[in-house]
């Protein structure tokens, strides 16, 4: 079967210009297969080293990639277009990620003891051992966080990873490898895959893979998870989100307009836990909107290596499309644009910061993501319809409610369908803290101990 030609190029195209300024052949079958031979021959030997040789490996790239943490951040800033503040905050994270996982992977992974006497033993206990060879597929939007939330994991748990990364984000990608090699990981512990999405399939049909995670649109996650469960592989999936951002009475009004402001344009309004959706209790309304409105309308966009500049391009021409059209719909349906709307001239992927009210539910605005920084504001009567409108929609990634009334707090944190909430602030991830979405957004996590466990064969062990 000839390699499939890659439906989009993989290649380094400067948001921000529109030019394409570097491009990659991608691999041929029997470079995969090499690849994928590496990694299974290297797995064989390093899923038996300590876990303190793999903590000192893994330090040693986390002090690599601190010191070449501006260095990266221009990188990734070319690739995708986010501000050069926020690439150097996201290489800052993978520092941190890394020696988290180094720090505590023993631990998390330590075997766990049972009642040896209830079941008939001398011993019994559960020991976590690496499965093997396992494929990430990753996205463009935190394009070395993304992928580095998996590799710490991974590598620390003893397994070898391949990754695939976004076409359009390969310069970021080469770099992750390339700095866990020069770390100190052995040949075939961590391979970038130069390939298109049509060559995953492939990978994940090897007997050689074990397993696969996926971080990217519910088409790309359903297309993986289906391949795998004809192959009965586990797989991860970290989705779309459409995360509500609640505002009660009670709560700090003009707190919660300025971090709103934050949690919907972080990274050019492109992340999946961004806030999209803000459902107000009509009390508060006039004045959330007001100062939401004002402080999103102050906003700067423009080139993202300027230090001056708050939001940079979308990444891709296409990804502005998909928001001009959601908006334009949902504006030709009835809402009302209070700031924004409309492509901003000259070259570039640029869109400006763009409140939206008046959404009723006939507008796909209503229940699909919008990847870009467009805020839908909705009105609700009571907690009982803020958190109705919040779960009216498919996804459940992260979620967000403001009030200082306890016993609302219990009520959005019983409530709420998402994989997360948070109270008073706005959802991130941390690496202490476990990462993930219910619904359409997906399943299984990442980070914390769950992570470093999902791609772990827990094995029983019985000793009469
Ligand atoms: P995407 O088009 O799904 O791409 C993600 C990755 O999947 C890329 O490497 C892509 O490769 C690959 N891919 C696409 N279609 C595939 C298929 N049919 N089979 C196998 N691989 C396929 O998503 P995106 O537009 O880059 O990223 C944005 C989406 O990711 C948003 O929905 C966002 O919410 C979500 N996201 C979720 C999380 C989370 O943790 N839940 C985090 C970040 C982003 P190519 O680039 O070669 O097409």
């Amino acid at each position: 079967m000839p390699t499939p030609t890659p439906k989009t190029p993989i290649a380094t195209i400067n948001p921000a210009t529109g030019e394409t300024v570097k491009t990659f052949t991608a691999a041929t079958d029997a470079e995969v297969d090499a690849a994928i031979a590496t990694a299974a021959a290297r797995f064989a030997d390093y899923r038996h080293t300590s876990f303190a040789q793999r903590a000192t490996w893994m330090h040693a790239t986390a002090d690599l990639l601190e010191a070449e943490a501006d260095e990266v951040a221009a990188l990734m800033t070319l690739e995708m277009g986010k501000t050069l503040a926020s690439a150097k905050a996201e290489a800052l994270k993978c520092v941190k990620g890394f020696r988290y996982y180094a720090d505590h992977a023993e631990t998390l992974l330590a075997d766990q003891p049972a009642d040896a006497a209830t079941v008939g033993a001398s011993r019994a206990f559960a020991r976590y051992q690496p499965i093997g060879v396992v494929l990430a597929v990753m996205p463009w939007n935190f394009p070395l966080w993304q992928a580095v939330r998996f590799a710490s994991a991974a590598l620390m748990a003893g397994n070898v990873g391949l990754l695939k990364h976004a076409s359009n984000v390969p310069q970021t990608a080469l770099y992750l490898s390339d700095v866990l090699a020069r770390g100190g990981f052995p040949d075939g512990c961590f391979q970038t895959l130069l390939i298109g999405s049509g060559a995953v399939e492939r990978v994940l049909r090897d007997p050689r893979v074990a397993a696969a995670t996926l971080t990217g649109s519910e088409p790309a996650g359903r297309s993986v998870a289906a391949i795998c469960g004809d192959e009965i592989k586990h797989t991860v999936l970290e989705l779309g989100g459409s995360d509500p951002f609640i505002v009660m009475p009670s709560a700090d009004v003009a707190a919660a307009a300025a971090v709103a402001v934050t949690a919907r344009v972080q990274n050019n309004g492109q992340s999946c836990i961004a806030a999209k959706r803000f459902i107000v209790h009509t009390d508060v309304y006039d004045e959330f909107v007001a100062a939401f409105t004002a402080k999103m309308a102050a906003l700067t966009v423009g080139d993202p290596t300027d230090p001056g500049v708050d939001i940079g391009p979308l990444a891709t021409e296409s990804g502005r499309a998909e928001v001009e059209q959601l908006v334009d719909a949902a504006v030709a349906a009835g809402a009302v644009i209070r700031c924004g709307g409309g492509r901003l001239d000259g070259p570039g992927w640029f869109y400006p910061p763009t409140v939206l009210t008046d959404i009723t539910r006939d507008m796909a605005i209503y229940t699909e993501e919008v990847f870009g920084p467009v805020a839908a504001v909705y009105r609700a009567a009571d907690i009982d319809e803020a958190i109705e409108i919040a779960n009216a929609t498919p996804f459940g990634l992260g979620s967000n409610a403001w009030t200082r009334d306890e016993g609302e707090i219990s009520r959005f944190v019983d409530g709420i369908e998402a994989g997360q909430v948070y109270i008073n602030g706005m959802t991130t991830s941390h690496p202490e803290l476990p990462f993930g979405g219910i619904k359409r957004s997906g399943y299984g996590r990442e980070l914390a101990g769950a992570g470093i466990r999902e791609f772990c064969n827990l094995k029983t062990v019985w000793v009469a």
